[in-house]
């Protein structure tokens, strides 16, 4: 997959890694800070639940293999977690550390040295002792959830195949994730070791419409779906058909994927989530002057992570706050001109409300939405008896089967929108109840 993937050269000079790697010296010091708890509240903070004093004493007695193998078998993406993990409210926010009034373990950091060493030694897992099984799934999607249950039922013994539209598999954490926390080329290195499990891929395949899934039900005992989220929402303003409106999750794969690496001279984001925050560092370090922020309420209701926007005030990001955009304009050459706003106040129970009169115009050359992803409602419709609601696949929270007992789903189809790690768990949790029913089936 690697090989049919290339970078545009300039992507890894202006996203470099954003926290540089230990090195072999300073990850065994850190991992002998651990204090191996004995109830571990980091490994419960995990949604893999990754037994984590475990790894970590493994890297303190020099053996990361071993520990890297403790880390896969919570947690088959354990190399991008250790990347794009929000630790800070996870594993290193329980640290028992902070107790004591010092620096968390750095989790993710070890985490990600004992999964680097993994794939510098050749990316090999233990071979599989399971029997083969009867029973095949199929995953649609091939993002962190799909990506998941197929490990699992792999490893399990059962045949998977996984589908996806793209050119290049890995979901989000393949297009979306920004550059400087995941390479697209780590992501699909990754996938290569689902594949190595003998996971069978066919990408550039979209299943749609009510045939084609009539035909996964003939041809398969079990269906995931970790189709993700859709399309991003429409700001519904005028001007916003503008071919420089360009909405964040097409921005940011342009550049990890495409090699599109044009941006505008003054860019203005809209939204205030990571996803908002992504595109606008993304384009600061594509050259833009001036970036700016716009979200209509306040910076304490900012949906981001604390951290997130931190860092990107530190890239230099403008915040405006209160500002709710209603037109985009082009001057007579077509060029985009500004972005017409109104101010916002807020009610006494946080309720936005534009102040009529108010409006002022934000020059800029490129305006970037990002308020969120919507579901893919027609797709789930077409999934015979599979209930949807507002918008999110239901399922057992327990095994992750949904109302049609052949369809099973994880990642943000279901949660609406979280986390990698998230998904993973969730997908990997749907494994096993495939295979609780498959088994059950052919008893
Ligand atoms: C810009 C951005 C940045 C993010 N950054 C982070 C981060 O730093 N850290 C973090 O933990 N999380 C991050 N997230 C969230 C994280 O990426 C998602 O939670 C995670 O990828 C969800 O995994 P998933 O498998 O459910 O869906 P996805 O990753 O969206 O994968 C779904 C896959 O299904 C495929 N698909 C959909 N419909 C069909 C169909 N009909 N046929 C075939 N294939 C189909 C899609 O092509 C896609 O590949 C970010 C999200 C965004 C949008």
């Amino acid at each position: 997959m690697q090989s049919v993937f290339q970078q545009h050269p300039e992507v890894a000079e202006r996203f470099p890694d954003l926290h540089p790697p230990l090195t072999a010296q300073s990850a065994v010091i850190e991992a002998n800070r651990c204090l191996y708890c004995f109830d571990a509240p980091c490994t419960g903070a995990c949604p893999t639940h990754i037994d984590v004093p475990r790894f970590i004493k493994k890297i303190a007695n020099e053996n990361l293999r071993g520990s890297a193998l403790t880390i896969l078998d919570a947690n088959i993406l354990g190399a991008s977690c250790s990347h794009v993990c929000p630790v800070q409210v996870l594993c290193e926010g329980a640290c028992v550390m902070h107790h004591h009034h010092e620096p968390p373990i750095k989790i993710a950091l070890l985490q990600r040295h004992a999964m680097d060493a993994f794939y510098a030694s050749g990316a090999v897992l233990p071979k599989t002792s399971a029997e083969r099984r009867n029973g095949k799934i199929a995953c649609i999607g091939a993002g962190p959830a799909s990506l998941a249950c197929a490990a699992e039922l792999r490893q399990r013994g059962y045949d998977v195949t996984v589908f996806d539209r793209h050119r290049l598999p890995g979901g989000l954490n393949t297009y979306g994730v920004a550059e400087y926390k995941l390479p697209t080329a780590d992501s699909l290195r990754e996938i290569e070791l689902v594949g190595s499990l003998g996971v069978d891929f066919q990408f550039g395949t979209e299943i749609a419409g009510e045939a084609a899934f009539a035909n996964l039900e003939k041809e398969y005992d079990a269906i995931f779906l970790g189709v993700g989220l859709g399309a991003m929402h429409r700001l519904r303003i005028p001007g916003e058909d503008h071919p420089a409106v360009i909405d964040a999750l097409a921005f940011i794969a342009g550049y990890k994927t495409a090699g599109r690496l044009a941006v505008g001279r003054r860019v203005v984001v809209v939204g205030a989530g990571n996803t908002a925050i992504d595109a606008a560092n993304a384009a600061k370090r594509l050259g833009a002057e001036e970036v700016q922020i716009l979200y209509r309420r306040v910076e304490t209701h900012m949906p981001a992570f604390g951290f997130e926007y931190e860092h990107a005030k530190q890239e230099g990001v403008r915040f405006l706050w209160q500002t709710q955009p209603i037109a985009i304009h082009a001057d007579t050459d077509g060029e985009l001109r500004s972005i017409e706003c109104l101010r916002v106040e807020l009610a006494q129970d946080g309720t936005p409300r534009s102040i009529a009169g108010s409006n002022f115009h934000i020059e800029c050359d490129m305006v970037v939405p990002a308020i969120g992803q919507s579901p893919l409602f027609d797709l789930l419709t077409e999934c015979y008896g599979v209930r949807v609601e507002h918008g999110r696949v239901v399922v057992d929270r327990v095994t992750g089967q949904t109302s049609n007992p052949k369809y099973f789903a994880g990642g943000d189809c279901v949660n609406g929108g979280r986390e990698v790690v998230d998904a993973v768990a969730d997908g990997k949790r749907a494994a096993v109840g495939i295979a609780k029913v498959l088994e059950s089936a052919h008893a």
